[in-house]
């Protein structure tokens, strides 16, 4: 259907740009009307198969039907409290799954909030006062949100570009990046050569004795699917126990079974200080979380942490719902199969590109990034070419990467292998057609 035909979908396309500003991003040109599974119906009917799942949310499928069922009985019952007033449910039961679920060492403690940023915050606030230290570590190619403090940890320019004065007692460092950075070294030369690196930067860049927290992506998302090296990660663990930092691990985008677990920290086998999920965490409802060793999680002072809504009894019992089908669909070995399907297509699909294109990620969390001469030349023309025609032929998938030369493919994890091969069907003829 050419653009003249969708008038519904123009129509709410133009609302859309009358009534907000331009500033909230838009990636695609499709309405949505209803979604289930796998597939987004627009306001002309037409079905569209999600390769993007809201950016990494609906792990479970849209709508999936005991979600809604959680959501509706719960809503009857109680839409509304705030657990600073009185104690509810939903919310005592989620933080004890999530303990169960993602035990960080030894006694744990999780507490609710609303998003991802809003979880990183409450992170930072909490190891400021474990530690008793300002500063705070993060890393080239990071993004942990929009908010001020989210913002100022986040790498990329173009998200807060005008929006200082950013956050202080902010040090950015370089990420692991093999994939970009290899230079040729074996996978261990580079993990020592990056480690050491880290080492020099408490001379000179922050004293390791100021330093509260390292925040860490184990995949990087919106910097371009790239997965860091666990070496590395045990390094910073390693170095973070030495100097007395606290280790966090952003799950935000990684979280919920999408990398084979339900944190990427149990497939890579570094347990963090604390942790912050958000996005496939309840399958659409707003909802995040801290978790946290317990003696960590209680250095906060009463008050400093929270919010009128976080933990909100709906969003939590959409989130034990989602917990309940993980469990029983095992969708953390899904995520893995998942995972080999794509990749068993993309990559034959990036050799034929012949030194043009890469095939990165962790599980169901996978990256092709499209280059010119070498892979530091990101071809984020190219990208937008190829998602552009995957959606005219009725695919969504979206790109990542700090130039945009990603395509970042975060289905459903329930998606049936027959739809998946389809998209992917669709996304490798849009490739090789570019290859000519
Ligand atoms: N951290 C990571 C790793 C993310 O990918 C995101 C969002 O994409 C965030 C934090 C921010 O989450 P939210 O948009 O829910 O605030």
């Amino acid at each position: 259907m050419n653009e003249l035909e969708k008038p519904a979908s123009q129509a709410l396309l133009a609302r859309r740009q009358a009534a907000m500003p331009r500033g909230v991003p838009l990636i695609s040109n499709f309405t949505v009307d209803s979604a289930h599974g796998s597939t987004i119906r627009t306001l002309e009917g037409v079905d569209v198969l999600d390769f993007a799942s809201g950016i990494g949310v609906t792990g479970t499928g849209h709508t999936h039907p005991e979600v809604v069922e959680a959501i509706t009985t719960q809503a009857r019952r109680l839409l509304h409290a705030c657990i600073h007033v009185a104690t509810y449910e939903p919310y005592v039961a989620l933080c004890e799954r999530l303990v169960q679920l993602l035990p960080h060492g030894g006694p744990t403690k999780a507490m609710l909030l609303n998003s991802g940023a809003e979880a990183v915050e409450n992170a930072i606030k909490i190891a400021r006062q474990a530690t008793g230290r300002p500063s705070v570590i993060c890393f080239e190619g990071a993004f942990h949100g929009r908010t001020l403090l989210g913002m100022s940890l986040t790498s990329k320019v173009r998200y807060k570009s005008g929006c200082g004065p950013l956050a202080p007692e902010i040090y950015r460092v370089p990420f692991a990046d093999y994939f970009h950075g290899g230079d040729g070294l074996s996978e261990e030369a580079f993990v020592a050569r990056e480690l050491h690196r880290l080492d020099e930067a408490f001379s000179v860049v922050v004293a390791a004795e100021q330093v509260a927290a390292i925040i860490v992506e184990p995949v990087l998302g919106e910097g371009g699917i790239i997965p860091a090296p666990p070496a590395w990660l045990r390094g910073l663990r390693k170095r973070c126990d030495q100097h007395g930092i606290l280790l966090i691990f952003d799950e935000v985008q990684t979280g919920f079974c999408r990398t084979g677990d339900y944190g990427a920290f149990q497939v890579l086998g570094v347990t963090p200080d604390l942790s912050t999920w958000a996005k496939a965490m309840a399958s659409g409802l707003p909802i995040s979380a801290v978790v946290g060793r317990a003696d960590v999680m209680d250095a906060a002072q009463l008050g400093t942490i929270g919010g009128t809504f976080g933990g909100n009894p709906v969003a939590a019992a959409a989130a034990l719902a989602t917990l309940t089908i993980m469990e029983r669909e095992q969708l953390g070995a899904r995520a893995v199969e998942v995972g080999a399907i794509i990749r068993s297509r993309l990559e034959p699909t990036a050799e034929k590109l012949a030194g043009h294109a890469q095939v990165r990620g962790l599980g169901a969390m996978i990256g092709i990034e499209l280059y010119g001469e070498t892979v530091h030349d990101p071809d984020g023309a190219a990208v937008a070419d190829v998602l552009r025609a995957c959606h005219e032929r009725g695919l969504l998938v979206i790109g990542a990467g700090v130039h945009g030369s990603v395509i970042r493919i975060l289905t459903p994890l329930t998606i049936a292998t027959s739809e998946l091969e389809r998209g992917l069907g669709i996304l490798t003829d849009e490739l090789m057609r570019r290859a000519g």
